[in-house]
């Protein structure tokens, strides 16, 4: 019998993020694979756990992933961590995973965190069902191609996204897509942890005074919702409400139902003509 392959979840941030088992499989394992040994070796030192490290990164995955299958057929158990999170969601794995299928390896997940479904988990937003992006391409040109590829996607959208292109990326998002109700969440589990809700440009008016945005970003953003009958009761309703109020004008009215319901400013207008002017449009 071959040993086996152990695909291991670690903290995004606060150590204390770590499941029993995944500790108990670094101890017993006779090697771990880490994207990164020096920042592995931080997490082990905390944990004292002494299982001796390599290096598994996709720089040297060609050379390595060899001879790592070598020593799983010849029965050592082997983790494979990366530097946060989850490995393979945005992290090296992929390559030795399917070549340990192929090789017929056992291969079990220790499953933990990871910083989109730890994100999403506090949203707000629809997480029934959801699209993992993770990292947009970097050259503008590709980058603008995958947002408006994008554009038509009606479930909440998840992007892992550098801090220094984040301005950039909600101002595109804004141009391609809209301003959408969206998720700034930055340093999860750590000291600094910051997690903003709102419109796109919201979360821009709220991060732009900064000198710099630092730390690890993850963002949301909803996805297209089908254009609502503005018709339908709750926004006929809502509008009447506002009607009610002497101190909303109607511009007002229309202002809070678009940001309310996500709506096309023109399509609320026409409805609020109705009930202010008593005429449709
Ligand atoms: N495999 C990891 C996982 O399961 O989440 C993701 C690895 S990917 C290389 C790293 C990216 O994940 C970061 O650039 C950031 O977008 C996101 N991320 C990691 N830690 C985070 C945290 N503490 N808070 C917010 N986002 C985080």
């Amino acid at each position: 019998m071959p040993g086996t392959l152990f695909v291991v979840a670690t903290p995004i941030g606060n150590l204390d993020d770590i499941t029993l088992r995944a500790l108990r499989i670094l101890n017993e394992s006779d090697l771990i694979a880490a994207e990164d040994t020096r920042h592995t070796r931080k997490l082990l030192r905390h944990y004292k756990i002494s299982t001796p490290l390599v290096s598994y990164h996709d720089h040297n995955k060609e050379t390595r992933t060899p001879e790592l299958i070598s020593r799983l057929q010849t029965k050592a158990n082997i983790a494979l961590v990366t530097d946060a999170g989850t490995p393979v969601i945005s992290d090296p794995g992929f390559f030795l995973i399917c070549r340990a299928i192929e090789a017929d390896i056992p291969i079990v997940p220790i499953p933990g965190v990871c910083a989109a479904i730890t994100a999403l988990s506090v949203s707000g937003l629809p997480s029934d069902k959801f699209l993992f992006v993770g990292f947009l391409p970097r050259k503008k040109n590709k980058r603008t191609q995958a947002l408006q590829e994008l554009k038509e996607e009606t479930n909440t959208l998840i992007f892992y996204e550098s801090p220094r292109r984040l301005l950039a990326t909600l101002l595109e998002l804004i141009d391609i897509m809209g301003d959408r109700k969206g998720v700034f969440a930055r340093e999860l589990t750590k000291y600094h942890e910051e997690i903003i809700r709102g419109r796109l440009f919201q979360i821009i008016e709220t991060v732009t005074d900064r000198t710099s945005i630092k730390g690890e970003c993850t963002l949301l953003i909803e996805g297209k919702k089908e254009e609502q009958d503005t018709s339908q009761p709750s926004v006929v309703e809502q509008l009447r409400r506002l009607r009610n109020d002497p101190d909303i004008s109607l511009k007002d009215a229309v202002k809070i139902v678009v940001e309310e319901y996500g709506l096309s400013r023109n399509r609320v207008y026409r409805e609020a003509l109705k009930i202010w002017k008593g005429y449709p449009i």
